[in-house]
């Protein structure tokens, strides 16, 4: 067993078996990117240098409060950064539920800016138009986003860089650590994380430690990452709560309102899939139910 301390640090989730495990599937989609931009080449090798190349995105999704427990989210805003950190699209996000609370200091975004904002379904629209099944998405907790935006494998995207596996330092340390050590980036100065600056944070990183595939650099990163002094996450500032809103998703020491937290969903989620795959083979069914489940980003509590 591993040791796990009282109060589990959310940036500690990751046993070092879980942490090998994705870094080799990190490796593994550097592996895919090589492989499509080989093939790309090949076959579009009359064309600009620029358009021989997978499309590299990254996507940032922010949300506000709609209710008081960790797991109450709706996205209040989404920004789009291409490879050559421009914004290709930023937009506000209209919820649909009330909002509780627009967790200003995470979000970076006010209820009131919201109100004339475009629908959830306007947006998701315009956001999978930039998407292909060839492109790779770069990101810091990207599974989240990616959920938030339904964005599916095969057909917004081919694979995925989660960079807080690829700079997984068996110490695991927050997206905003890294910007800050490795770029010096203070995505909390900003007053919030503002998703277009998250997005293009992400690039960075994936621009500057990970593109060339070079080992000695990351391994660099990681070292500088382990020695620089860990900033005290917002959540732990706000004690796990504002405005009364649980802040809390991955760490139960700091959970004030009690509900499952991302992990456990998740075990749960694995649990009915593979007891509904077992019914369907029993029973011959071939429609499922795919009860999507609410994730909030890691980084709106950090
Ligand atoms: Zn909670």
């Amino acid at each position: 067993m591993n040791k796990i301390p009282t109060i589990v640090d959310a940036t500690r989730k990751h046993n070092d078996v879980e942490v090998e495990r994705k870094r080799i599937r990190a490796v593994r989609n550097l592996d895919v990117l090589i492989q499509l931009t080989n093939d790309s080449e090949k076959s579009s090798s009359n064309k600009s240098p620029s358009s021989q190349l997978c499309q590299i995105l990254s996507i940032d999704v922010g949300c506000v409060a709609t209710g008081y427990s960790h797991l109450d989210r709706a996205p209040c805003c989404v920004a789009i950064v291409n490879d050559r950190c421009e914004i290709i699209f930023n937009s506000l996000i209209k919820p649909d539920k009330p909002v509780v609370s627009d967790l200003l200091p995470f979000s970076g975004v006010r209820t009131a800016e919201l109100r004339d904002a475009p629908s959830f379904d306007e947006v998701l629209e315009k956001v999978h138009s930039f998407f292909t099944p060839t492109t790779l998405i770069v990101g810091q907790s990207v599974m989240s986003d990616i959920e938030w935006m339904k964005l599916e494998q095969g057909v917004h995207y081919n694979s995925l860089i989660e960079l807080d596996d690829e700079f997984t330092t068996f110490d695991p340390k927050y997206g905003i650590h890294e910007a800050y050590v490795l770029l010096n980036i203070d995505l909390n100065a900003v007053g919030g994380h503002v998703a277009k600056n998250d997005a293009k944070a992400s690039i960075k990183l994936y621009n500057e430690y990970l593109k060339d595939k070079n080992q000695s650099k990351l391994g660099q990163a990681q070292n500088a990452l382990l020695k620089a002094p860990t900033k005290i996450p917002l959540f732990r500032q706000f004690s796990g709560s504002y405005e009364g809103v649980c802040l809390s998703a991955f760490n139960r020491g700091y959970c004030r309102c009690g509900q499952p937290l991302i992990s456990e969903l998740h075990k749960q989620t694995n649990e009915k899939k593979r007891r509904n795959s077992n019914d369907r083979k029993e029973e011959g069914l071939s429609t499922s139910i795919h009860k999507k489940m609410k994730v909030l980003n890691k980084k709106s509590q950090s």
